[in-house]
């Protein structure tokens, strides 16, 4: 009865996003609290989703030519250094590690915020000739930014994350890779996660320390927020020229290289929490939920005939689904609720009547919609409504962004739109730094992309100076 009475605790989500989504991240079992600040525990259901986020963009990696590795989590003071802007942007985040085995160290290390300055320091060892690129190498690996106020996966001192960096011979080639790991990260974000989102470059403001550009993918959530949900920069030869990296170019010139590097953290678990729960809990993206379907038998005191037949329908539907039979001694309607909670996409339903009948009760998470189906239907069925969940998921998540996205032109209209802090706002823009902070000043707001250029003629919506292109603005995570 414990859990029952903790389901009905969490608070409307249109009432108090905030709290629902704290509650939701520890009744749904994901993550928990710990003795140490702003650091979770991910639990084993929590891990077993990042396990298929990860198994999602890591095939993807790997199909474009990359490979894993692994890097050290310190990194010597004298390396984070070199890079100026990079030093400079991260600077306040990183916690510093200055003792071991009990005696001061010579040099501090820093525990990695981001690994470019260990990684480009080895990759000036082994890039010599143009025969050596491009590298193209990925690390899943932990990092930790020292930040003030902590959320279970939006922003935790520690993280889990991914992180590319590549190098190539020329500029084109880097932009091109940057673009390409862009899009993968839309495509997980949208074809697997049912989050739909907004692409494009970063303002100078809002880009990477020491990045030439960034690009981003952004979500919008429940209240209005943006959250970005993946990076791609380019470094052009910041990065080469700071770390070295330079190679024997087809014309026996010795060049600097391109660097890029691209990441995404659990964060992007936050926006799918956020973006498809509901009142009764937390609603998984079929392709990444651990359990896809929960078989909850309904058995009557005396009755032979439910279990074998959900351990039969269990094994068959095994075939091609990630299946749960849960035959522990609570109540169904116990079971349904945590279920719920935890979102299982589809709940199947199996009773004396049922088997009788030889149908079965399909429960659909995002609706809660039930449906008989016959039991030699069930296994074919499966599939296809793991995918229809998918694709509704998204289909509700874009009309509910496109609601949510308006385009302003007239100062007014612009600081009225971003005061209210609806969801997108389309606007021009200058593309004036100064201009972009004052904006932030008055409302909150920041460039989330760039869209596109402006249209000739065309003034920004903020200060009224020509605007170079047109950008979303939202506040953020
Ligand atoms: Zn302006």
């Amino acid at each position: 009865m414990e859990q029952k009475k903790q389901v009905k605790s969490i608070p409307p989500k249109a009432d108090d996003l905030s709290e629902w989504y704290t509650q939701v991240c520890l009744r749904a079992q994901l993550v928990d609290y710990t003795p140490v600040r702003g650091c979770i525990a991910l639990r084993p259901y929590g891990f077993a989703l990042w396990e298929l986020i990860q198994a999602e963009f890591d095939r993807r990696f790997k199909a474009t030519g990359h490979s894993n590795a692994y890097f050290p989590l310190l990194i010597p003071e004298s390396l984070l250094v070199k890079e100026a802007e990079h030093v400079e942007g991260f600077a306040p985040e990183v916690a510093w590690v200055t003792q071991g085995g009990g005696e001061e160290l010579t040099e501090r290390l820093a525990i990695r915020p981001t690994s470019e300055a260990i990684i480009g320091t080895m990759y000036s060892r082994w890039i010599q000739s143009h025969r050596d690129l491009p590298v193209l190498i990925n690390q899943w690996c932990n990092v930790m930014r020292w930040e003030k106020a902590t959320r279970p996966f939006l922003r935790t001192l520690e993280f889990l994350w991914q992180e590319g960096h590549t190098v190539h011979a020329s500029e084109a080639e880097a932009a091109e890779e940057v673009q390409r790991m862009l899009e993968i990260y839309r495509e997980v974000a949208e074809d697997v996660l049912a989050l739909p989102v907004i692409k494009g470059r970063k303002s100078e403001n809002e880009k990477f320390a020491g990045a030439a550009a960034t690009y981003a993918i952004e979500a919008l959530m429940p209240d209005g927020k943006a959250l970005q949900a993946g990076t791609s920069h380019e470094f052009g030869q910041n990065f080469s020229k700071a770390y070295d990296i330079t190679f024997t170019d087809v014309d026996e010139k010795v060049k600097h290289a391109y660097t890029t590097s691209w990441g995404v953290s659990w964060r992007i678990i936050g926006g799918l929490i956020m973006a498809h729960g509901d009142d009764r809990g937390l609603v998984l993206p079929p392709a990444v939920a651990p359990h896809q379907v929960v078989i909850v038998p309904i058995v009557k005191t005396g009755d032979e005939t439910v279990m074998p037949a959900a351990r039969r329908l269990r094994d068959e539907l095994s075939e091609t689904a990630r299946v749960l039979l849960d035959d522990r001694e609570q109540s169904p309607g116990w079971k349904y609720s945590e279920w719920e909670m935890r979102g299982v996409p589809l709940r199947i339903e199996i009773g004396p009547r049922d088997v009788a009948q030889n149908s079965v009760t399909v429960v659909r998470r995002d609706l809660q919609s039930k449906t008989a189906v016959p039991l030699g239907e069930i296994a074919a069925r499966v599939p296809a409504l793991l995918e229809e969940i998918r694709r509704s998921m998204y289909e509700r998540a874009s009309a509910w962004r496109a609601a949510h996205t308006i385009e302003a032109a007239g100062h007014d209209e612009f600081v009225e739109a971003l005061k209210r802090q609806d969801g997108f706002v389309l606007a021009p823009w200058c593309e004036r730094a100064e201009c972009e902070l004052d904006i932030k000043a008055e409302t909150s707001a920041v460039t989330r992309v760039i869209a596109g250029p402006a249209q000739p003629g065309q003034t920004c919506a903020y200060c009224g100076k020509p605007a170079r292109v047109t950008a979303y603005f939202a506040r953020s995570y």
